[in-house]
């Protein structure tokens, strides 16, 4: 090897990209995290800066960024800070990064996302909204350039650790029957409907297993989460939507499965720790030390599986109609989601009414056919505008 690997870590302030940079301090002969990008968090950056002294350091905002200049030149650190888009599009171009992990939340990280795909640099996807928004401009992006895509959602990096190398781009013809992902149901899996109206932001995201960003723990209380991730995993893998399902496990030591036509399931399993597929993705096809603990099965003793509620997880109902619908209908429901949630979790909005915010989004809606990313990024905007409205009702309806 010829020295470490430089890393860009998008959304390096996050729950992902703490992790990978965990996982990176643990192997500094093998990776540098080259470049790090946050959003508005600031304090957060510095700090990672003098831990990691990375070569890029990039904010949303100039003035934001100025700040950090100026506090990196005084502590004598080897780091550039940049701002903006186009801070975030030159930290994933740059010659000298040889992998990015995408790990900004929502639609934001679309376009650096985007670009890392287009570079062909090894690409580390914790952003699945890019994916689902944007599947067919994606995929196409990673074939013409050559990029490898390494999925770090628990459940695909399971799927593609399950699956041999020649189905890892596509399970057609490879004897695949289905690919099963898991899923804890959430917080409220089994709380009266009754009672979910008043739930809080803060019980929302108190995953029982997992700890996670806000915005996706609220997914995975809606089961929005899984939702994406049906679709995530359409992209990701080749697969269709009926060849797609999910299982309830809340225990969350089986990561996903998949089940092959002659009847095996292969399944991936470990602790509820995101150092693992990290770790997976980020030395692959090698293996490291990741930090987690070993599988105690012993001690769990009993691991559990249900069928999903469709009746009470909306959202995995809607993910296979916006699956069947195609175009820009991922991108609406996300978009839609992204709304809602933001929403809930500034206390205007109950949480039932997310997925009720959602539905109402896609009747209103229409979908359109995606030629160009532009057609996915007015599909967005209209579905933010509709998901505006739908949210106001919704909220005078509350009141
Ligand atoms: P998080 O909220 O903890 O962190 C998000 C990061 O993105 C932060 O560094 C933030 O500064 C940055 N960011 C947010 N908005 C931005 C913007 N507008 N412009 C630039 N940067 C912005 O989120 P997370 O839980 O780490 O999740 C990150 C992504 O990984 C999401 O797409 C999520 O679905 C996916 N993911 C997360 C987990 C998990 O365990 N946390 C598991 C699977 C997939
Ligand atoms: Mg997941």
């Amino acid at each position: 090897m010829s020295g470490p690997r430089n890393v860009a870590v998008l959304g390096a302030t996050g729950s992902i990209g703490r992790s990978t940079l965990d996982v990176i301090a643990r192997h500094r002969e093998r990776f540098r995290a080259f470049a790090l990008t946050a959003h508005t968090q600031g304090d957060e950056l510095f700090e990672l800066c003098v831990a990691h002294r990375p070569a890029l350091a990039v904010l949303a905002d100039e003035a934001q960024a100025r700040v950090l200049r100026s506090r990196v030149a005084a502590s004598g650190l080897p780091t550039e800070v940049l701002a903006g888009g186009r801070g975030l599009i030159a930290a994933v171009e740059h010659p000298d990064v040889e992998c990015v992990m995408a790990a900004i939340v929502g639609a934001a990280g679309l376009a650096p996302t985007l670009a890392a795909a287009r570079a062909g640099k090894k690409l580390l996807l914790a952003n699945k909204e890019a994916l689902v928004m944007a599947g067919p401009i994606f995929m196409a992006a990673v074939r013409a350039s050559g990029a490898t895509l390494l999925p770090i959602d628990s459940e695909h990096n399971a799927i593609f650790q399950c699956l041999p190398e020649r189905a890892r781009g596509g399970v057609q013809g490879c004897g695949v029957r289905k690919i099963v992902l898991t899923g804890s149901g959430g917080p409220f899996r089994t709380r009266p409907l009754a009672a979910l109206a008043h739930v809080t932001p803060a019980e929302a995201c108190a995953h029982p297993t997992w700890s996670m960003g806000r915005k996706i723990s609220v997914d995975s209380a809606t089961m929005m989460n899984k939702a994406l991730e049906i679709i995530e995993a359409h992209w990701l893998f080749g697969a269709s939507a009926s060849a797609i399902e999910i299982l309830v496990h809340p225990q969350s030591v089986v990561h996903s499965m998949v089940e092959y036509a002659d009847g095996s399931v292969i399944a991936q399993l470990g602790n509820p720790d995101m150092r693992t597929p990290i770790a997976q993705a980020l030395a692959h096809p090698d293996r490291i030390d990741a930090g987690v603990a070993s599988l105690d099965l012993a001690r769990l003793a009993a691991l559990t599986f249900e069928a999903p509620d469709f009746d009470r997880f909306r959202a995995l109902a809607l993910a296979y109609d916006v699956l069947a619908a195609g175009g820009t209908a991922p991108a609406i429901f996300n978009a839609a989601n992204e709304v809602a949630v933001g929403a809930f979790l500034s206390g205007e909005l109950a949480f039932p009414r997310i997925t009720e915010v959602i539905e109402a989004t896609l009747e209103h809606v229409p979908a359109g056919a995606v030629g160009r990313l532009e057609d996915v990024v007015e599909a967005d905007a209209r579905a933010r505008s509709a998901a505006g409205t739908a949210l106001a009702h919704a909220i005078v309806r509350t009141a």
